[in-house]
């Protein structure tokens, strides 16, 4: 999947080549900072944000990623040091095998770990881990003075978690220690549950929070009536080996192999995305999970990255793409979050796959998404003149509710409820300004929502 073809947002894509550069070395970057103008320079990992904030329309980009990571080598206890454009995809490769795991992964193993810090990621275990700057013990971060200036969450920690969320407008990650999570098999153990409706759902959520480390639910957002929010929820861990069976004995209990299975068909038929047909799917998708299944064996793709198995996924959306809206509402809000689900069930604009997942305490970054409350996610068609008024209005509410709009996923929302939504703004901006008084760092979103 070519970097670009996710940009299909709202948002037409600034990205090109043309304006992007991929240097070798902190001596290069220090080459191209003394040359770049007021639009300024951003870093880029693979492009996976969904909206603009690795894209600089007039300005540089610096692509990091980078794929000769087999030096890579892990401490007895865990610990790792990272080029900022190492992938996770390379992590797990070297890693799983030795019996490591990332502390937290998003939905793709295709990002870099200096996109993953920018953006404060979260998996399916924030519950019960957090998000992935809580395991991160030192930054090397390349500034706009050109030194690198190394910062944990005891040295430096201002800049230190200003850069985590920070959207790559503190600096270049070049590099990272993280601290891996250990496990006993690359397998997981995996309970299905189908349940009726969303209140059964967050019920059943609730309990996971203290017996599950990871949990996720697929959730019918078309369905309207008694069954709105039904859901198929699944909470596992990694297996013990006594766990294993047969499963094992083949290809060994630590194997990993992330193969991708199948492509998406190159051209979508257009009534693809109409209400009737995700309805459609909805049903389908809900019927076909078992009622409850217990320890079900996962690899470490199926459970973590099932979007990664489907080349091409993106393009489903066919030409006018897709919008991605995540949203986050504070425990104690749960009425707001049962007004999204049904207005978007009643609305006309149809979300083909929403997923929704639980937030522990949110870490002392200033622009970490994540806070203690639920998180939705859902896709859209662009291509649908429903979809804009409808999350236009829904992000007015949720600002007011206390929540707020992930900006990893973003390309449309309103600038003027960015203060709400993320009340620590002015303290990161304080930051960023002591450490790049001339404004070098600067990106489409940046300008977009005015947050410089
Ligand atoms: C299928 C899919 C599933 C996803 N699931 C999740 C999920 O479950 N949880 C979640 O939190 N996110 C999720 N995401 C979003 C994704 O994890 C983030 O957008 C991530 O930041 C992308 O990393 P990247 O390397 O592609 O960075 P890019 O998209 O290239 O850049 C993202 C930001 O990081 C900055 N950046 C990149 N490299 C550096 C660096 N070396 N130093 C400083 N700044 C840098 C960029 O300037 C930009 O602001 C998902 C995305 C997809 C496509």
């Amino acid at each position: 999947m070519g970097d670009d073809e996710l940009l299909s947002g709202w948002g037409r894509s600034t990205w090109s080549r043309a304006n992007a550069t991929r240097p070798a070395s902190v001596g290069d970057l220090r080459v191209l900072l003394a040359d770049v103008d007021e639009r300024g320079l951003i870093a880029r990992g693979l492009g996976r944000s969904y909206g603009d904030q690795a894209t600089n329309a007039g300005g540089l980009v610096v692509e990091t990623s980078r794929i000769d990571d087999a030096a890579l080598s892990v401490g007895p206890d865990g610990r790792v040091r990272l080029h900022g454009g190492t992938t996770i995809e390379n992590l797990l490769r070297t890693v799983v095998p030795q019996g490591w795991f990332t502390p937290v992964s998003p939905g793709t193993r295709f990002v870099t770990i200096g996109g993953a810090i920018a953006n404060d990621v979260h998996g399916k275990n924030h519950h019960r881990d957090g998000s992935i700057g809580s395991h991160v013990e030192e930054l090397e971060l390349f500034c706009a003075d050109g030194t690198v200036v190394r910062c944990s969450p005891d040295v430096e920690s201002e800049l230190f978690w200003a850069t985590v969320g920070g959207m790559g407008l503190t600096g270049i990650i070049v590099a990272a220690t993280l601290r891996l999570t250990p496990i006993p098999s690359s397998r997981l153990q995996v309970d299905t549950t189908r349940l009726a409706s969303l209140d059964a759902l967050m019920d059943a959520m609730r309990v996971a929070d203290h017996t599950s480390r990871y949990s996720v639910a697929w959730i019918d957002l078309v369905t309207t009536g008694r069954c709105t929010g039904r859901s198929v929820l699944t909470t596992g861990d990694f297996a013990p080996l006594d766990g294993l069976g047969d499963d094992a004995l083949g290809d060994g209990a630590l194997a990993y192999d992330p193969r991708q299975r199948v492509s998406a068909p190159a051209t979508v038929p257009s009534g693809l995305l109409r209400r009737a047909t995700v309805r459609a799917f909805n049903e389908a998708w809900f019927r076909r999970a078992p009622r409850r299944r217990i320890a079900e064996l996962q690899t470490i793709s199926r459970f973590f990255h099932p979007l990664d198995g489907i080349r091409g996924w993106n393009r489903l959306y066919g030409r006018p793409g897709f919008v991605q809206w995540q949203v986050v509402v504070p425990d104690g809000a749960e009425e707001m979050l049962r007004e999204i689900v049904h207005t978007i069930a009643r609305s006309s604009a149809p979300s083909f796959l929403a997923v929704l997942k639980r937030f522990g305490p949110a870490d002392p970054a200033p622009l970490s998404f994540p806070l203690l409350g639920w998180t939705l996610a859902a896709d859209f068609p662009a291509g649908n003149r429903s979809v804009a008024p409808l999350l236009d209005a829904l992000d007015v509410k949720v600002a007011a509710a206390g929540g707020r709009i992930y900006l990893a996923k973003d390309a449309r929302l309103d600038p003027a409820l960015v203060p709400t939504m993320y009340p620590r703004l002015g303290e990161w901006q304080a930051v960023r300004r002591s450490v790049d008084p001339g404004g070098r760092w600067q990106s489409d979103l940046a300008r977009r929502l005015g947050i410089l």
